[in-house]
């Protein structure tokens, strides 16, 4: 993007010192609507360039990305604060879907053979997913490489031109993406970022796109998909998470309270699918309790060289995370790691509560701090059940020694880690997305794919039809045949079964 379209700047500041990290224009909805126009230019060429050529080109940029992997994870430590090593873990994930990308692309999307069926022998029937054309993303800045990735890569590889509004905390990753490349593909604009607030984000949503996959709040989720609707641009809605870990009697205790530690606190806690909330079975509540305790005191947020959590990115947040807290031990909840005096003025530590109520603030809403809850319950059946409670359905982790898909299947959530915490996201063939608040629609994996591209079904006559139906012509004869072939084909279906049909069935079974 060119700087003359903006008229006002805003500042990237570091949230860990407060230093201004690089300085961006805004982009209003004018600029917006120049990088679409330019976005829909390319489109042409780049969808003509087929699975092979597109994959030569994420191919070079994969190798780009990988080569200067530790320049970006300095952007992005900048940014975030979070530290260079996590900032690279995110980035080696990206990379890794992209590869999966390039490579399954062509099998997924490409024309496959469809059986006409009987009454339409004569035709050959085919289906493809042709690229939609041009895709808006809006990424958040919590993970502002692997996110956005999880849309930009996915609508590239499905033939796609994107253009990308980062969220105004992390605009120079952003940036520093569009610009990596640009560096393999100097003449035309397969990725452009547009900078600067929810304005910003809005315009590109009014703008003359084909579908905006949107990744943020479940809130601004909303907004997004009014605005789209005023043009019916459809969305894909990758929204906040209030993750569960469930924690089986023959569970491995240790591996569970690491495991719940790694995905309440990593990031410090700034992560859709981080674990929030914990349901521990009677018999192993203390033993798993006292592990989480002790893995919670042994990691702290800070700038030392020991930090293994960086600051709160979005200073807000601090106070979002000092209500939830504050609300839990004001209706007897008790904090035996943390709490109150955790909270500081850009770090939160980790803290763990327990005996907090299942409607206070700390249960129901997305936290998004390094904060977890921790209760007892009878057994799994309760666990699920207060699982399923919640009105968003991100992922979920189980830890069980025998039954773990069987417990996982009853999670209402889009995804669920057995024995693991949010290993689904960097499996690339798997898709990620939620169900309720959560929002709707895949990234990654085919239906990833399949996202960014609209079905398109062909059929053509192979020779003349004995029985063509479609013709004014029919005679009374050939309906007769037609009723005779259909009732052959299917009707001993339509027979009314022997015993009555119950009443209402498990939706899950
Ligand atoms: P926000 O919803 O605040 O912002 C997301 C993006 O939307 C930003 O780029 C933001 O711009 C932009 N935006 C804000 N207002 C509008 C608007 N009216 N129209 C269009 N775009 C707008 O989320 P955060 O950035 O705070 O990210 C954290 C949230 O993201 C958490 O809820 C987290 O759970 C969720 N998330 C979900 C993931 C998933 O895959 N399900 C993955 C990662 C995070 P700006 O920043 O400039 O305001």
């Amino acid at each position: 993007m060119t700087q003359t379209a903006a008229t006002a700047t805003f500042e990237s500041l570091n949230p860990a010192t407060g230093d201004v990290v690089g300085v961006h224009p805004v982009h209003d909805a004018a600029a917006v609507d120049a990088a679409v126009a330019r976005a829909r230019a390319a489109a042409g060429w780049w969808a003509a360039q087929g699975f092979d050529g597109r994959r030569r080109v994420l191919d070079q940029w994969r190798g780009v990305l990988t080569r200067r992997m530790a320049q970006l994870a300095d952007v992005v430590h900048q940014e975030t604060g979070k530290p260079h090593g996590d900032a690279q873990l995110e980035i080696g994930l990206a990379i890794d879907h992209l590869a999966w990308v390039g490579s399954h692309a062509s099998k997924v999307l490409g024309r496959k053979r469809v059986a006409p069926g009987l009454l339409l022998a004569n035709q050959a029937a085919s289906v493809e997913y042709l690229p939609l054309g041009v895709v808006g993303v809006i990424g958040p800045w919590n993970y502002p490489v692997f996110t956005p990735m999880g849309s930009i890569a996915y609508a590239l590889g499905a033939g796609n031109t994107v253009v990308f509004k980062p969220s105004e905390l992390t605009p120079g990753v952003g940036l520093w993406l569009a610009d990596s490349l640009r560096e393999v593909v100097p003449d035309h604009d397969l990725l452009q970022v547009v900078t600067g607030h929810g304005d910003t984000g809005a315009a590109l949503c009014r703008a003359d796109v084909d579908k905006i996959a949107f990744t943020g709040s479940t809130a601004t989720g909303k907004r997004v998909m009014a605005a789209c609707a005023e043009r019916l641009t459809p969305v894909v809605i990758e929204a906040g998470g209030k993750d569960a870990l469930l924690v089986d009697e023959d569970a491995d205790v240790v591996a569970a309270a690491d495991a719940a530690a790694w995905g309440a606190f990593a990031n410090a806690g700034q992560t859709c699918t981080g674990i929030e909330r914990v349901y521990v079975h009677e018999r192993v509540y203390d033993r798993f309790v006292d592990e989480l305790t002790k893995r919670a005191r042994s990691v702290h947020a800070g700038t030392d060289a020991d930090a293994k959590l960086g600051p709160m990115t979005m200073p807000s947040q601090l106070d979002v995370v000092r209500r939830h807290v504050t609300d839990a031990l004001a209706r007897g909840g008790r904090a035996l790691v943390g709490g109150e005096g955790a909270i500081g003025d850009k770090f939160v530590q980790p803290t763990v509560l327990v005996d907090v109520p299942e409607d206070s603030l700390a249960v129901t809403e997305e936290t998004f701090g390094p904060t977890v809850t921790v209760r007892k319950v009878r057994d799994m059946d309760e666990a699920v059940e207060l699982t399923n409670a919640g009105h968003y359905g991100l992922g979920s982790s189980v830890f069980s020694a025998s039954r773990g898909p069987e417990i996982a299947r009853r999670l209402r959530t889009g995804m669920t880690a057995i024995n693991s915490v949010i290993s689904f996201a960097g499996v690339a063939g798997l898709p990620f997305g939620g169900v309720g608040d959560s929002g709707f629609g895949r990234i990654h994996g085919p239906d990833g794919l399949r996202e960014f591209c609209y079905a398109k079904a062909v059929t053509r006559t192979r020779f003349k039809a004995p029985l063509n139906l479609t013709t004014f012509d029919r005679t009374p004869e050939q309906d007769t045949v037609v009723a005779t072939l259909l009732t052959a084909l299917h009707g001993r279906a339509s027979q009314l079964p022997k015993r009555p049909l119950r009443a209402r069935r498990d939706r899950r079974s």
